[in-house]
């Protein structure tokens, strides 16, 4: 191991660093761009140029990880210029790969690894609550997650702060120092920003709907009620300011004509918009599996099966009821497109379309279903997925680990002794730990992995690519951690331990026998004597 312990070499190469982070993160950003603006020449330029830089200074840092996947990123412009400037499917499903492992790459000094992960805020949010002692209360409870917030008390603090440093996300209390003031506030100080920053608004329960309609006009993009837990508040934020938090959307074209399918996908392609067309109807169920969109445009008329009869059929499927299906035909007849969109369609769409119009509904259609899915598939304690979806994303890895041949572990994870927590400490006190837990595994575990909420307090976790050592080993610095929290109570403080069992998939297993196997390990580690992880063994 050779440290260095001079320190202005040690700054020296921390700037630089800092150098490398933050170009990565100006590639992130002009990527991110593209969910909202249209891809262009001038776009293209923005990204070639802001990879090259990256690949430079990495390479001058010696960070090869960074490096490397701003060179791919170059080329993947290279490739996209010598397809006259247009962005393919296959090209935005590339980049995409290479801006999420962008955004998870760690900086590394020498022999160190450091965890500075790229999104992980460096810069405080600002909290400006009516209550200073309860924005105090909420800073510290961000904090025990990793992120910093600054609370403030008032209306000449908070312009001070905003003159010092732009914060990363506001909370602001619509009602900050003085009825309504705090969406003045905010207002004034988002206009004349170029780049505005994420905006929180929280009020009272009852908030009338011209406040809140205030609140969107102000610049508000989440307006929160009651009382403010840290980590659904955490979540908001991250949503709001990871840059890596853009996946493309992705549509399902189904249509028998060639020509017609490859000019939508021209058009959406050129808005960042991952494609995949079909012009089988049978098949549509299969790709629906694999490609999981989240939107299908369809066409109305095909030979063998009309638009509307697939439309049913797709909608037959609980797991789709919900991915909006988008007519498009050239039948201009209103009530024959009325009859189709009573037939399980979400919007009739007539050709000639102008493009703009059809990115326009897509990106939508898009968001809406995406936002009203999270709802779908999640518990509303943690913000954990449920039960019913962990099973279904534990069968997705399953087929793909064994079509991959790459190895997939399941944990179950269960608290221990949690009844004794509810009797002692009351049943909120219980949530709480809960809720902990839950935020404790979203940030300890990999992107890649799925984090449910099983049970209760039993919680399990899809991990792919990981095998049952790995992921031991990972669940086990979990557990370890997670018994040194102490959390406030009387008559004494309470800390709380979990027990964990993992299962590694296996030639021809499902996923239901492997939930079991992670079961039975589980049980072992209870009867073991709780508060450790154990691998299923066969006996
Ligand atoms: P073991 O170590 O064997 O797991 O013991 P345990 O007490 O944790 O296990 P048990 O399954 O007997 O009890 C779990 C308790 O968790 C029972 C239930 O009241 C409580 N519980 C389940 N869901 C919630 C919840 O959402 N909030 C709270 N506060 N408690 C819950
Ligand atoms: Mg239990
Ligand atoms: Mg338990």
């Amino acid at each position: 191991m050779t440290e260095h312990t001079d320190p202005g070499r040690d700054q020296l190469k921390q700037h630089f660093a800092q150098r490398v982070i933050n170009q990565a993160r100006q590639v992130l950003e002009v990527w991110q761009r593209l969910q909202r603006q249209d891809w262009n020449e001038a776009r293209m330029h923005e990204l070639r140029e802001a990879a090259l830089l990256l690949q430079r200074y990495a390479e001058r840092f010696d960070q090869a990880e960074h490096a490397q996947l701003a060179e791919a990123v170059g080329h993947c412009m290279h490739v996209a210029a010598d397809n006259h400037g247009r962005l393919t499917s296959e090209l935005i499903g590339e980049l995409n790969r290479l801006m999420q492992q962008l955004s998870r790459t760690g900086l590394r000094h020498g022999d160190r690894f450091e965890q500075t992960l790229l999104p992980p805020l460096r810069k405080p949010v600002y909290l400006a609550l009516q209550h200073l002692e309860r924005a105090e209360h909420l800073a510290q409870q961000l904090a025990f997650f990793g992120m910093s917030a600054q609370p403030l008390d008032s209306a000449n603090a908070f312009r001070a702060a905003m003159l010092e440093r732009h914060p990363a996300a506001i909370l602001m209390d619509v009602n900050f120092s003085g009825p309504g003031a705090g969406l003045h506030l905010a207002a004034a100080v988002q206009q004349g920003l170029e780049q505005k920053i994420p905006l929180l608004f929280c009020g009272p329960e009852d908030t009338d709907t011209p406040t809140r309609l205030t609140a969107v006009r102000a610049g508000g993009q989440e307006f929160l009620t009651g009382s403010l837990d840290a980590s659904g508040l955490l979540e908001r934020i991250e949503v709001l300011t990871q840059v890596a938090q853009y996946d493309p959307y992705r549509v399902l074209i189904i249509d028998d004509s060639r020509a017609q399918a490859t000019h939508t996908e021209r058009v959406l392609n050129g808005a960042g918009i991952l494609t995949r067309t079909l012009t089988e109807p049978i098949q549509a169920m299969a790709e629906l599996a694999e490609f999981q969109p989240d939107l299908i445009i369809l066409d109305m008329y095909m030979p063998g099966c009309s638009g509307t009869e697939l439309a049913k059929v797709i909608r037959h499927n609980d797991r789709y009821v919900g991915v909006p299906i988008i007519y498009l035909s050239a039948e201009d007849d209103l009530d024959k497109q009325l009859d189709a969109m009573s037939e399980g369609g979400d919007d009739f769409l007539t050709k000639p379309i102008k493009p703009r119009h059809l990115i326009a509904t897509v990106r939508n259609r898009a968001a809406r279903a995406r936002h009203l899915k999270a709802r779908m598939v999640r518990d509303s304690l943690t913000g954990l997925y449920n039960h019913t979806h962990t099973l279904q994303l534990l069968e997705d890895a399953r087929y793909r680990a064994q079509r991959d041949g790459q190895p997939l572990s399941f944990a179950m994870l269960d608290i221990d002794y949690f009844k004794r927590v509810n009797d002692t400490y009351g049943h909120p006190m219980g949530d709480r730990v809960i809720k902990s837990l839950a935020l404790f595994l979203k940030q300890r575990l990999r992107k890649t992995d799925h984090i449910g909420r099983y049970g209760g307090e039993e919680f399990a976790v899809v991990m792919p690519g990981t095998d049952a050592r790995a992921a031991q080993q990972v669940i086990d610095g979990i557990r370890r951690r997670f018994a040194e929290i102490h959390y406030p109570a009387h008559p004494q403080d309470l800390s709380c331990t979990f027990s964990a069992g993992i299962a590694e998939l296996r030639d021809d297993m499902d996923g239901k026998h492997l939930s079991q196997q992670a079961d039975e390990a589980l049980y072992r580690a209870k009867h073991g004597g709780r508060n450790r992880v154990e691998r299923y063994v066969a006996d």
